[in-house]
């Protein structure tokens, strides 16, 4: 089992860590900043840093086979460390951030978009959802005007710890058909946006609405019935 240290604090860039398995498909760590890809955010890049300076590049970071394992995946020909070696981890902290940024910015646009959601995606440049909508109701200009007008109230997020059973008897903060939230530990993690967001969501967040800056839609298209895609990217 990891320590999922981005979970209390998403804005730490840096830990030391010791290594507790090292599997054909990635090394297992006792603590990480290293977010695995899930609930539609992609999984951080950057490096482990041995003892004597040597770097092993991380390209991918995903769930091992436990809920609370990451695999931090080396990039090919990386040498791999010794289990119990201790190591210095450092995220690719440009990237993440706007993973950040992007990914709050998609709370702040389902309460615009006010319809299920059936789908997701957050990459380090651009990130988009899914609705189950009518066509007719996406419209650019709407869309971007008022997500960019919460975002510019500056709140500051909050995490929430709910029981499995507290979110059982309120299935409406669940808007992702797609995405279950992640059960199993008695508790689910929720996304507090307050006066706009609340919603189960085990991703990086920024601590204030206002660092996400504004956003631009990129493009609206059909991509099925029930899926009508919305994918924005920063404004700057
Ligand atoms: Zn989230």
């Amino acid at each position: 089992m990891t320590e999922l240290l981005f979970r209390d604090n998403a804005y730490l860039k840096t830990a030391t860590a010791r290594v507790l398995a090292v599997h054909e498909n990635g090394i297992e760590l006792d603590r990480t900043v290293f977010y695995p890809a899930g609930g539609g955010q992609t999984g951080d890049s950057g490096a482990l840093v041995r003892a004597n300076g040597e770097r092993i590049a991380i390209g991918d970071t995903r769930k091992g086979s436990t809920p609370e394992s990451v695999l931090h995946i080396p990039l090919t020909g990386m040498p791999r460390p010794e289990i119990g070696e201790t190591l210095e981890l450092e995220i690719d902290w440009a990237r993440r951030y706007s993973l950040m940024r992007l990914h709050t910015a998609l709370h702040v646009m389902s309460c615009v978009v006010v319809a299920p959601v059936t789908g997701g995606n957050i990459a380090p440049d651009k990130a988009r959802l899914d609705f189950d909508i009518d066509m007719s109701r996406l419209a650019v200009a709407t869309i971007e005007g008022e997500t960019n007008a919460l975002i510019a109230r500056g709140v500051e997020t909050e995490t929430v710890w709910i029981t499995d059973e507290e979110l059982d008897a309120r299935p409406e903060l669940v808007k992702t058909m797609s995405v279950q939230p992640p059960r199993g530990t008695g508790r689910v993690r929720l996304l507090r946006i307050p006066g706009i967001d609340l919603q189960p969501c085990g991703g990086t967040h920024v601590a204030n609405i206002g660092e996400i800056g504004a956003i631009r839609v990129v493009k609206i298209r059909s991509e099925g019935k029930r899926n009508k895609r919305v994918e924005i990217a920063l404004a700057r």
